[in-house]
Parts: C-alpha cells; sequence; structure tokens
C-alpha cells in the first residue's frame, strides 16, 4: 500500500495542469483554468478542458 497518486499518462502529461503545477507554471495554469469545467481525479487540479488533465471528471453535472 501506500500509493503515490501518479498519472500515467506519460508524454501527454506534459500539458496537464498537474504537470505545470509541479514545474512551477502558474501563468500557464491561470490561463488553461481560467473556466473550468473538468477536475482531475488523481490530482484534484481543475482545468478548462478534459485534455489539460490526467483523468478528467466534470465539474457541473
Ligand atoms: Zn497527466
Ligand atoms: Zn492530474
Amino acid at each position: 500500500m501506500g500509493e503515490d497518486k501518479i498519472c500515467d499518462c506519460e508524454e501527454k502529461h506534459q500539458g496537464h495542469v498537474c504537470m505545470l503545477k509541479c514545474k512551477g507554471k502558474f501563468h500557464e495554469i491561470e490561463k488553461l483554468s481560467r473556466t473550468p469545467n473538468v477536475a482531475c481525479l488523481t490530482c484534484g487540479e481543475v482545468a478548462n478542458s478534459e485534455v489539460h488533465v490526467c483523468l478528467p471528471v466534470p465539474l457541473f453535472v
């Protein structure tokens, strides 16, 4: 047990808000999460579009 929550999106992860947060690119995150529609189930980050997170879950159902 004690598994870390690491996503397995590999290359695609470069454009994810989760990755941007790790790199401290808060300006990029701001652009990608200005009007959030999805959240990342893995990291809890929010984004405008599901393409910017690892495991998208809709914020508004
Ligand atoms: Zn990812
Ligand atoms: Zn994530």
